[in-house]
């Protein structure tokens, strides 16, 4: 598979030994580099063992930073920046899911502005230039790689995006096979996650007539994957590489359009019973789906199409890949509803769906 991927906002270079082909290109950034990493997936994956190949053959030395947990928290960023300060880093590589990715782009804002401490990153100006950072994406999911976002976890415990300019990488390098290693049940989300960006774009005020082609094209791409995984089984290896472009593909669109209600109300579900990122949006794209088709359902028809189904069969693969057993309390519901009054997921379509319509829908799903 060679796509074409040269409309994205990052030079992507695609395929199996991406990393390896692009050592020469690393001594652009210079002589020394932090790699950012989580736990073990970057080991597991063989990403971090290219990545310590190729940086051995440029004659580049390196430290690593392996302490971002999952939903990044700002102060280990902060850290991680503080570190890159300290070994004089000229350049950061980023390896892992969406959480090590976000993570590394907060790292080379903290790096190079040391007047920007944990949660000051939303609101602090970025004076001095981020350092240039490279991606290397070991999930298929968040699109993270070519999205001008990060998502972080603030000190008193809430998930909130930052974004701009400076959250854009210089460049990916994107080996499918690093997904290879994914288990089950991260596939399964992460692909959601994928799916809910692809449609959740397609509908909001900033699409455009090119990102949302693209939405159809990843949904279509998607969907036979997500249906095949409802009775358990892994995607081959083909399979994994299709579902690692529509990751990509899909991030370029929510580059393009943003996300809406789903993304925004599923951070709560995050934040208060650790459900996976993926999972929790993707309870509630059934529900946007209905009032997309209210809205534009000329577009919502046109999604049915390229993914071969209909609402009723889409609602159904919901219901399997997402049962999730919880219950809310009211109390709960209600602190979500002030909460979501000022969230601007709500704001970025045309639909009537708002903050009271949010916790309704947090009430029926999850009584
Ligand atoms: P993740 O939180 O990065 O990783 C989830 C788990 O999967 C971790 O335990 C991780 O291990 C493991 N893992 C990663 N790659 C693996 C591999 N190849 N083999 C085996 N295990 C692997 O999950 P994610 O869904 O990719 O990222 C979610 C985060 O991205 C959320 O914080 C979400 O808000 C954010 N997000 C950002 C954007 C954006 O545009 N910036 C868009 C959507 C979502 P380790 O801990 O060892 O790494
Ligand atoms: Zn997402």
């Amino acid at each position: 598979m060679k796509p074409d991927l040269s409309y994205m906002p990052v030079p992507v270079i695609w395929g199996e030994g991406a990393v390896e082909k692009s050592a020469s290109n690393l001594s652009a950034y210079g002589k020394k580099c932090l790699i950012v990493t989580g736990k073990t997936s970057a080991k597991s994956s063989g990403a971090l063992d290219d990545v310590i190949n190729a940086l051995k053959q440029a004659d580049i030395s390196y430290n690593i930073f392996n302490e971002i947990t999952e939903n990044p928290r700002t102060v280990d960023c902060c850290r991680g920046g503080e570190l890159a300060r300290d070994i004089k880093a000229d350049f950061v590589i980023g390896i892992g899911g969406g959480s090590p990715l976000d993570a590394s782009k907060a790292v080379c804002i903290y790096a190079s502005n040391p007047q920007i401490i944990d949660d000051d990153i939303y609101t602090a100006p970025v004076q001095n230039k981020p350092l240039p950072l490279v991606l290397i994406g070991t999930t298929a999911g968040t699109g993270s790689e070519v999205t001008a976002v990060s998502v972080l976890t603030r000190v008193n415990g809430r998930k909130q995006s930052v974004s701009g300019e400076n959250y854009l990488a210089r460049l990916v390098l994107a080996d499918p096979e690093y997904t290879n290693s994914v288990p089950y049940k991260t596939t399964v989300s992460t692909a959601l996650d994928a799916l809910c960006h692809a449609v959740e774009s397609m509908f909001t005020i900033r699409a455009t007539a090119q990102s949302q082609e693209l939405s159809l094209e990843c949904a279509k791409k998607l969907y036979p994957i997500l249906k095949a995984m409802v009775g358990g089984e892994l995607p081959t290896p083909q399979l994994r590489e299709i579902l690692y472009l529509a990751s990509l593909e899909a991030g370029y669109t929510i580059y393009i359009g943003g996300t809406a209600f789903p993304h925004g109300m599923g951070y709560a579900l995050t934040e208060d019973y650790n459900v996976p990122h993926g999972l929790a949006c993707a309870v509630f794209l059934p529900r946007y789906l209905k009032e997309a088709e209210k809205i534009n359902p000329e577009l919502a028809e046109k999604l049915y199409m390229a993914m071969g189904t209909d609402y009723s069969e889409l609602e159904k693969m919901f219901q399997s890949l997402c049962s999730l057993d919880l219950k809310i309390p009211q109390e709960k519901i209600n602190e979500y509803e002030l909460r979501w009054e000022s969230l601007k997921n709500f704001k970025s379509t045309s639909m009537s769906f708002n903050h009271k319509d949010g916790a309704q829908l947090v009430r029926e799903l999850f009584k």
